[in-house]
């Protein structure tokens, strides 16, 4: 299982360690994050059928805006990531904010070898395209969700205009993303990440894109507009 130690790209988590003190300021580098926050958490809490009392699992915390967001909803959260800065500034928002979340330092698939089918609910957002072996990582979410659970990813399409939108547009003209926050190569189509699901227990049920106006400065989500960034929902189904 040489994919455990591997599936790690330090330079990766060196880019969110030295911007991590900066992670709740909703005008930094991590602004994106906070705008489409309300918009995935609906998203989430609306195909869970309800957070509260859920017990969920975070993938790739980082300082935990989206872990915090949940707790918020009733869920009882525990945030994984492997940047020891971002995990660091996670857990002393929580002194400041009193909202309460578990964070761990831990690889997924470690988790997933300790406490298979522990969570009703995985969230891994806006993570897979920092990570060699990203399907690795879906198959460990996928046995970390009980059976009849959901797992929510969200990640970046590959192709001209994602290219253009995600890379030029957001790092060079707009300034929203430090630049080299993203490498191209790692984006991930639709395709490429149902191809990755298939071969584990779960099954796609839906597929929304999440769109920016640049003019107006907001998002929202279209499921006929996949091109940039995009959510999709899993399900485990509970008879296999
Ligand atoms: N999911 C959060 C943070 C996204 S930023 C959100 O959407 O708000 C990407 C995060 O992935 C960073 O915190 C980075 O440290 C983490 N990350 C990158 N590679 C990882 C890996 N192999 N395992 C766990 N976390 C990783």
């Amino acid at each position: 299982m040489t994919e455990i130690i591997h599936n790690v790209d330090r330079a990766e988590i060196s880019k969110f360690e030295e911007l991590a003190s900066r992670w709740w300021d909703p005008h930094s580098e991590f602004k994106t994050l906070h705008d489409i926050n309300p918009l995935r958490l609906d998203y989430i809490d609306d195909g869970a059928g309800g957070l509260e009392g859920k017990r969920v699992l975070d993938v790739g915390c980082g300082g935990g805006i989206l872990s915090e967001s949940m707790a918020q909803r009733g869920a009882r959260v525990t945030g994984i990531d492997m940047g020891e800065m971002p995990l660091r500034v996670a857990e002393l928002h929580t002194l400041e904010s009193g909202v309460e979340v578990e964070y761990r330092r831990t690889p997924v698939e470690t988790l997933a070898a300790e406490e298979p089918e522990g969570f009703d609910l995985i969230t891994c957002m806006e993570m897979l395209e920092h990570v060699p072996h990203p399907a690795s990582v879906v198959d460990a979410c996928a046995r970390l969700v009980r059976p009849g659970g959901k797992v929510f990813f969200s990640t970046l399409n590959r192709n001209p205009k994602s290219f253009l939108f995600a890379v030029v547009g957001a790092e060079y003209i707009l300034g929203m993303l430090p630049r080299g926050t993203h490498n191209y190569a790692r984006f991930i189509r639709p395709s490429e990440l149902d191809a990755w699901i298939r071969p584990t227990e779960l099954r796609t049920i839906d597929m929304t894109g999440m769109t920016y106006n640049p003019f107006t400065r907001t998002y929202s989500l279209d499921p006929h507009d996949l091109d940039v960034n995009y959510l999709m929902t899993c399900v485990r189904d509970a008879d296999v």
